[in-house]
C-alpha cells in the first residue's frame, strides 16, 4: 500500500529525523547571515531553478501519513460494538443449544453487516479526505526575487517567504525583517498570540521561545513579514509533535448520538419482545424451550438495526461530495445536518452579495468638489496629483503588467482611480516599496489604514479608511467637512462604498498609529462601485420562501448597506439600520428583543465583535445561525455560530480554518444552495428510517400469529428465511433512499426547529402501524391463502414427511416474497412524506431502482437454488401465488399514496380555514 500525503490530517509515519544529522545541519538560532550562508540563499530568496532543485533533495513540504494499516482495527471496530457484541451471544447461545444452522446464519449476519459497516465508513472517510484538494494552503514566497503564490508543499529550505496577517504558516522559518503576532495554540496549546520581530535575537534558547522563529501550522494574527524557510515537512516542529501523536480522535455527532439512542431504543424493544416471546411460546404452543428460545433468538437478531447507523455516515458523507462539488466545503460530517436547520444567516455585503469588483466612479476633493472619475478635471492638478499619490502608496495592492491584478479589491479599485486621476507609474507599488518606512494595517475597529512613505524629502502620513474615521481626524473647516459629508450620503445613497484619503506630513516615523492618524489634511473622497451578484436575488427569494431570515452585517457605511440590501431585497423600503455606535450602547436585553422581533436588519459599520454578540444573542433564542466573515478578527465568530462560513476566495486561512464551512466562490447564493442541500439530505435520512423500522412489523407478526393461535397456525416464517430477509434484501434501498432529489415543499417550509428529534412520534406510526400492518396482513393473508388452498385446516400436522409438508414450505416461502414484495412497495412509499411519487418521478432515483432489481435478484435465488432452499427450507411457489405477490408492492405504494393524499387534503382545508 502506497503512503498518502496530506497536510493536515494529524496521524503520521515516525519522521526520518535523524536524516538531517548526516548533512550539514544549520543551526537556526545562529546569527542570521550565517544561517542564511549554511542554507545557500540571500534575503531575495531562491531563484526557480534552484527551487526545482531542491524539490529533489528535500522532497515537498508535507507531513507524510502513517501507512494506511488501521483497517484490520476498523473492522475488529465493526465486529465488537455493542450491538454486534448482541449478535455475538445470540450466537454463542443457539450453538450452546446446538443449534448449529442458525448459529451459522447468525454468523452470516454479523460478518455482512461488519463488512458493509466496514465499506460505508471507509467511503465515507474518503469522501472528507477527498476535501483537502478544494482546500490548497498556499504560501507567498520570494522566486526570482518576486513574490509570487504557490502551493504549500512546494516550499524549500532557503525560499523566503512572506507573512500577513491571516496567513496560515506552513514552514518553519526565521524572520529577517517585520514583526507578527503568532498563534501558536497548534504547537503549544496556548491560545494568547505572541509577537516575534526581526533581529530579537535571543541566543540558544529552546526553538519554540525564541523570539525571531515562526513554525509551521501556527498562523499569523497580525503584522507583516519575511522570513526565511529552515525546515520543511517532517522536519517541522509540528511534523515531530504530529509523529509523536496519536491523532485525533472521532467525536460523535448529535446526530450520531441520536441514531444510537434510537438504535438502543428498538433493541431494547426488540430483546424485550423477544424474551416475553419465550414463555408465550412455551405455555400457549407447548413448544419445547430450546425451540421458544431459538425463535426468540431469530426475532432479536431481525430486530437489532445495526446497519442504522453506517447508513446514515455514508448518507452524510454522499452529502458532503455533493456540496462540495456545489462550492461549498464542509469540514464536518455533522454540519450537513446542522446547514439544514439553519434559521437565521448574517452574512457580509461585500464580496458575498456583491461580486467585490470595485471600480471607481466618482471622486470628491475640498478644491474641486465632485466629478466623474474618468474625466478628472485639469485645473488643480496639485490636489487630484496629491489624492493620487496618496491612493498609491497607502496600499497592499499592486496592478499586474502582464501577471493579473493582486490584493484586495477596494484597493486595486482605488489603485486604478490613481490611474485614472493622472498617476502614470505602472506598478505604485514599486514606489511604496522602496519608500515605506511604516504601515499601519487596516484595522476592522478603526476602519482605518495607514502608511508613512517617504515623498522626496519630505516623510508623509497617507492614511485612508471609512470617511467617519478619517473626517474625525482631519483638521478641517464646518463647510469643507459639511460638503465631504453630502457627497458622501449622496454617493453611499446609490449603493456605492465610499473611502477618504488624508494625508500628513510629519518629521519623525510615529510613534504608533494613534500618533500617526491625527491632524490630517483631507485629500478627497472616492466613491467606488461593487455590483450586486447577479444570482442572489433569487437566493434571497429562495431564503424567505424557506423561512431563512437573513440579516446583512456588514463594515460599510449605513446608507451604502441599506441601499444594497435594498437592491437585492434582503429589506424592504423601512430597514432597521443598526450602526456601531448604536450597538455599543445597546444592553444584552434590548439586543435580544431586536433580534427577537421580526425587524428587517441591518447591521452597519459593524467589527467582528459585533457579529460574536448577534451570534450569542441569536443562540440564546435558539436560533440557528450561519455566519460568514473572512477576516481573523471574524474567528471567534466564526467558531461560535452553529455554522461559521468563511470565504475560500477571498477570505484569510486564520477564518477558513475557525469555519466549518468554506465557500469556493464566496457566493450568498452557495449558501442557500448548501443549506437547501442540507434540509434535503436530512429529510432523505428519515426516509430511509422509516423505510428500515417499517419491516419490524412484518418481522414480528408471523411469530405472533404463530404463538397466539397456540400451535394451530403453523409457524408462517422460518428463522432462517427471517433471517435471510434482514441481510440479503434490505440495505440497498435503504442506501438508494439517501439520494433521493428534493421532495416539492421541502425547500417552502420554515427551518425544523432546533434540537428536534430525528425519529418523530409520526414517523414511528407510518412504520411500525401504517405500512407494517398493510404489509404484514398481506403476507398473512397469502401465507393463509396457500395453505387453505392446499385442504389444510388449523392444526393439521405440516412437519417433515407429513401429507402438506411441501405446502407448508411453499407457504412459508410466500410469506418470505409476500415480506420482500412489501419492503418494496414501502420502499417506493417512503421516498416521498407528503408529495404524491408523480411530483418527483416514479423513475427518477435509478438508484432506488438497482437497488430493488439487487433486492429481487436475490429473494429469487433464495427461493430457486437448490443449497439455499435446502438451507432456508424454501420450496418454489406456484405460479398464480407468484402473480398475486407481483401485485403487493403496488398495493403497499398505493395506499400510502392515498394517505398523503388525505394528508394534503387535510392541510390545505385547515390552509383555507385560517390563512396566515
Ligand atoms: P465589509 O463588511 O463591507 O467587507 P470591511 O470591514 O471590509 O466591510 O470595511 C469596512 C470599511 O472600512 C469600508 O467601508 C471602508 O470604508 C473601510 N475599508 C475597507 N477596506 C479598507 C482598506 N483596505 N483600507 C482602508 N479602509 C478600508
Ligand atoms: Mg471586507
Amino acid at each position: 500500500m502506497t503512503s498518502e500525503r496530506t497536510h493536515t490530517t494529524p496521524a503520521f509515519t515516525q519522521p526520518a529525523a535523524d536524516d538531517r544529522r548526516h548533512t550539514a545541519e544549520p543551526d537556526p538560532l545562529g546569527p542570521v547571515a550565517v544561517l542564511l550562508r549554511d542554507l545557500r540563499t540571500s534575503p531575495t530568496g531562491l531563484s526557480t531553478r534552484e527551487a526545482t532543485a531542491r524539490a529533489r533533495v528535500h522532497g515537498p513540504n508535507v507531513l507524510v501519513r502513517r501507512q494506511r494499516s488501521t483497517w484490520p482495527r476498523q473492522i475488529v471496530r465493526q465486529l465488537t460494538h455493542p450491538l454486534a457484541l448482541l449478535l455475538w451471544a445470540a450466537m454463542a447461545l443457539s450453538a450452546f443449544a446446538a443449534m448449529y444452522p442458525i448459529t451459522w446464519a447468525v454468523l452470516v449476519v454479523i460478518i455482512v453487516n461488519a463488512t458493509f459497516a466496514f465499506v460505508q465508513e471507509q467511503q465515507a472517510e474518503r469522501a472528507v479526505e477527498a476535501l483537502q484538494a478544494f482546500l490548497p494552503i498556499t504560501a507567498t514566497v520570494l522566486r526570482d526575487g518576486k513574490p509570487i503564490t504557490i502551493a504549500a508543499a512546494q516550499l524549500y529550505p532557503g525560499d523566503v517567504i512572506i507573512v500577513s496577517e491571516g496567513d496560515r504558516i506552513s514552514a518553519d522559518a526565521r524572520l529577517l525583517d517585520g514583526a507578527v503576532e503568532i498563534d501558536l495554540s497548534a504547537l503549544t496549546g496556548e491560545s494568547q498570540p505572541v509577537m516575534r520581530v526581526a533581529h530579537a535575537h535571543t541566543g540558544h534558547v529552546p526553538l519554540l521561545e525564541s523570539r525571531d522563529v515562526v513554525f509551521s501550522g501556527t498562523s499569523c494574527t497580525q503584522g507583516d513579514a519575511r522570513a526565511v524557510v529552515f525546515a520543511t515537512g517532517m522536519s517541522t516542529q509540528i511534523g515531530r509533535i504530529a509523529a509523536l501523536s496519536e491523532g485525533i480522535r472521532r467525536t460523535s455527532s448529535p446526530l450520531e448520538l441520536q441514531v444510537r439512542r434510537v438504535a438502543w431504543i428498538i433493541t431494547a424493544v426488540a430483546v424485550i419482545s423477544g424474551a416475553a416471546f419465550v414463555p408465550l411460546a412455551m405455555f400457549a404452543t407447548g413448544l419445547p424451550p430450546t425451540d421458544a428460545v431459538m425463535l426468540s433468538i431469530g426475532l432479536i437478531v431481525g430486530n437489532v438495526p445495526e446497519g442504522l447507523l453506517p447508513v446514515i455516515t455514508l448518507a452524510l458523507a454522499g452529502g458532503v461530495r455533493q456540496l462540495a462539488r456545489h462550492g461549498a466545503i464542509v469540514k464536518r460530517l455533522s454540519a450537513v445536518e446542522t446547514l439544514g436547520s439553519t434559521s437565521v444567516i448574517c452574512t457580509d455585503k461585500t464580496g458575498t452579495l456583491t461580486e467585490n469588483r470595485m471600480e471607481a466612479v466618482q471622486a470628491w476633493s475640498p478644491a474641486t468638489g465632485s466629478f466623474s472619475c474618468d474625466t478628472p478635471p485639469q485645473h488643480m492638478l496639485q490636489q487630484t496629483r496629491d489624492l493620487a499619490r496618496a491612493l498609491a502608496y497607502c496600499t497592499n495592492a499592486e496592478l499586474g503588467t502582464d501577471a493579473p491584478d493582486r490584493g484586495d479589491p477596494t484597493e486595486i479599485g482605488l489603485l486604478y482611480a490613481a490611474r485614472m486621476l493622472g498617476w502614470d507609474a505602472s506598478s505604485p507599488r514599486d514606489h511604496s516599496h522602496q519608500s515605506r518606512r511604516a504601515l499601519f494595517h487596516f484595522d476592522p475597529v478603526l476602519k482605518l489604514m495607514s502608511t508613512v512613505d517617504q515623498v522626496g524629502d519630505v516623510l508623509m502620513v497617507h492614511t485612508k479608511g471609512a470617511p467617519e474615521s478619517v473626517l474625525e481626524r482631519c483638521d478641517i473647516s464646518d463647510e469643507v467637512s459639511d460638503a465631504a459629508r453630502r457627497f458622501l450620503h449622496d454617493a453611499a445613497g446609490t449603493g456605492l462604498r465610499v473611502l477618504a484619503i488624508a494625508q500628513r506630513p510629519i518629521d519623525r516615523i510615529p510613534a504608533d498609529r494613534r500618533d500617526a492618524e491625527q491632524s490630517l489634511q483631507l485629500l478627497g473622497l472616492i466613491a467606488l462601485h461593487d455590483p450586486p451578484r447577479p444570482e442572489v436575488a433569487a437566493a434571497v427569494v429562495a431564503c424567505h420562501t424557506a423561512g431563512i431570515r437573513i440579516i446583512m452585517v456588514t463594515g460599510d457605511h449605513p446608507v451604502t448597506a441599506a441601499a444594497i440590501a435594498q437592491q437585492i431585497g434582503i429589506v424592504g423600503m423601512t430597514p432597521r439600520v443598526v450602526t456601531e455606535h448604536e450597538l455599543d450602547d445597546m444592553p444584552e436585553t434590548e439586543l435580544d428583543a431586536l433580534l427577537a422581533s421580526d425587524a428587517e436588519l441591518v447591521f452597519a459599520r459593524s467589527t467582528p465583535e459585533a457579529k460574536l454578540r448577534i451570534a450569542s444573542s441569536l443562540e440564546s433564542q435558539h436560533c440557528v445561525v450561519a455566519m460568514t466573515g473572512d477576516g481573523v478578527n471574524d474567528a471567534p465568530a466564526l467558531r461560535r455560530a452553529d455554522i461559521g462560513i468563511a470565504m475560500g476566495a477571498s477570505g484569510t486561512d486564520v477564518a477558513r480554518e475557525a469555519a466549518t464551512v468554506v465557500l469556493a466562490d464566496d457566493n450568498f447564493a452557495t449558501i442557500v444552495s448548501a443549506i437547501h442541500m442540507g434540509r434535503v439530505i436530512y429529510a432523505n435520512i428519515r426516509k430511509f428510517i422509516v423505510y428500515i423500522f417499517a419491516h419490524l412489523t412484518p418481522e414480528i407478526v408471523p411469530f405472533l400469529v404463530f404463538a397466539l393461535s397456540g400451535g394451530s397456525i403453523p409457524l408462517p416464517l422460518t428463522i432462517m428465511q427471517l433471517l435471510a430477509f434482514d441481510v440479503g434484501t434490505e440495505t440497498l434501498p435503504a442506501l438508494a433512499l439517501g439520494r433521493e432529489p428534493a421532495e416539492p415543499g421541502i425547500l417552502t417550509q420554515p427551518p425544523r426547529p432546533a434540537g428536534q428529534q430525528l425519529v418523530q412520534t409520526p414517523m414511528l406510526l407510518r412504520a411500525w402501524l401504517f405500512l407494517g400492518v398493510i404489509a404484514a396482513t398481506l403476507q398473512m393473508a397469502a401465507y393463509l391463502h396457500v395453505l387453505l388452498r392446499a385442504g389444510w385446516s388449523p392444526g393439521d400436522d405440516v412437519s417433515v414427511g407429513s401429507a402438506l409438508h411441501h405446502t407448508y414450505m411453499q407457504a412459508t416461502t410466500v410469506t418470505f416474497l409476500s415480506m420482500v414484495a412489501a419492503q418494496i412497495g414501502t420502499a417506493y412509499a417512503a421516498r416521498t412524506d407528503r408529495a404524491s411519487i408523480r411530483q418527483v418521478g416514479v423513475l427518477s432515483n435509478p438508484l432506488l431502482l438497482w437497488g430493488i432489481a439487487f433486492e429481487v435478484a436475490i429473494a429469487a435465488a433464495f427461493v430457486s437454488i437448490p443449497p439455499l432452499q435446502q438451507v432456508l427450507g424454501t420450496a418454489l411457489p406456484d405460479p398464480i401465488d407468484l402473480a398475486i405477490i407481483a401485485s403487493f408492492p403496488i398495493i403497499v405504494w398505493g395506499a400510502d399514496e392515498v394517505r398523503k393524499l388525505l394528508i394534503r387534503r387535510h392541510v390545505r382545508r385547515s390552509e383555507l380555514r385560517q390563512p396566515s
